[in-house]
């Protein structure tokens, strides 16, 4: 059988021609990039080259992008950083209630060290209100983390209305942008971004490698404390195949961007409208417009999303749930109880997020074997998905 991998915005493939490019560099050319004789000078140039393929593509200066080894690591290293060089400020952070666990649970950390964090709520289409941010601000706000794209229901925020307030008020804007590079169009200076983070991973790179943008002039510290390695904001021997791996996805990744993002619309509409006209008692969760172009997060009432995926898995369609077992916790998403779902409505949502090789028969194939999953879930369930 096919195995349909519709869970892009848990990972992606290394593409074939990034795994190619880091081949090399595990055991040809495996100079410690701090070397000063030729395979570590090789290290060091590849490095380079990287370095200025994701600069390039945010519209950032090479020397403003800092390697870590993940999109959670660059979240943190960005968020208790910055409020630990610039504690004369103040000692606030504002963030949203939407946040990928590796800011909320950043920001909880700080709360117990004594920092205040205000979490913003999100409207029912999951978007900040930003009169609400703005707001928010206070003399001792220092930053204000709020994400790009959500990696639930993939709405997208306004980015540049966030910025104009932050600037506005003289507060740094940090974004959590892993799940918007390689679909969205970024640029740091046009949009006011003081500071971002992003993740190979998420767009067809190896896992285990990120990137923190953080501008020039904004004060920040280590969290990883050693070497001299990236200007020494980040201590530990550079992870060369990795980082050219990166550097090679991100320049693929934008060399076709709007093609790829209009196959993935394509398939994402085409699903939405199949799934909310055929199988009853379904609504989208999230903004419809301002959204990832691959993403899409259903409610299915009456059912339970991981008996859902279960099901879902024995005809090879790999997708993602807001429900409780994957996570770990009973309770549903937090994503889907800050627009407003019951609990009830949260446990039976559905997250398709599709990819580059994804097909319309995929699409087709997926609508057909939910129809009867939802059709025989729902015979054996004790919810009357009316009455939900
Ligand atoms: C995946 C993800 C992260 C974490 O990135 P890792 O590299 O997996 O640590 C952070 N934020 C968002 C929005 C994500 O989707």
């Amino acid at each position: 059988m096919k195995e349909i991998y519709v869970d892009h915005n848990a990972t992606t493939c290394v593409k074939k021609e990034v795994l190619e490019e880091m081949l090399p560099y595990f055991n040809e050319k495996y100079g410690n990039a701090s070397s000063s004789y030729k395979i570590g000078r090789e290290s060091r140039k590849a490095m380079d080259i990287a370095r200025t393929q994701i600069a390039k593509v945010i519209g950032a200066n090479e020397d403003e992008i800092y390697f870590t080894a993940s999109g959670s690591e660059a979240n943190n290293l960005i968020i208790k950083g910055i409020l630990n060089s610039n504690k004369q400020k103040g000692n606030h952070i504002i963030t949203s209630k939407i946040e990928h666990p590796s800011v909320l649970n950043t920001c909880k950390a700080l709360e117990n060290e004594g920092y205040k964090v205000t979490y913003l709520p999100v409207n029912e289409k999951g978007i900040i209100n930003v009169d609400e941010l703005n707001r928010a601000i206070k003399r001792n706000t220092v930053l204000v983390s709020i994400m790009y794209a959500n990696n639930e229901i993939g709405v997208v925020q306004n980015i540049k209305e966030i910025s104009k307030v932050t600037k506005f008020k003289n507060v740094i804007f940090h974004t959590d942008a892993v799940q918007a590079v390689g679909s969205e169009k970024i640029d740091v200076r046009t949009q006011g971004i003081d500071a971002l983070s992003m993740s190979a991973h998420k767009f067809y790179g190896p896992k285990g490698i990120g990137v923190a943008y953080i501008k020039r002039g904004i004060k920040f510290s280590p969290i990883i404390t050693g070497g001299h390695q990236e200007k020494s904001k980040r201590a530990g021997t550079e992870n060369v195949p990795e980082i050219v791996g990166m550097g090679k996805a991100i320049e693929l990744a934008y060399s076709n961007l709007e093609e790829s993002n209009n196959k993935l619309l394509k398939l994402r509409n085409y699903t939405i409208d199949r799934i909310l006209t055929e199988i009853p008692h379904t609504q989208l969760n999230g903004d419809r417009e301002n959204r990832l172009p691959g993403n899409l997060n259903i409610s299915i009432k009456g059912v339970e999303g991981e008996a859902l995926l279960l099901m879902l898995d024995m005809k090879s369609i790999y997708a993602s749930s807001g429900s409780a077992c994957t996570s770990g916790s009973l309770d549903p998403s937090h994503v889907l109880l800050a627009i407003g779902l019951k609990h009830e409505v949260a446990h039976g949502s559905l997250r398709i997020s599709y990819g580059t090789e994804n097909t319309m028969e995929d699409a087709e194939y997926i609508v057909e074997n939910l129809k009867n999953i939802v059709e025989r879930l729902r015979e054996i369930s004790p919810l009357d998905p009316e009455r939900i």
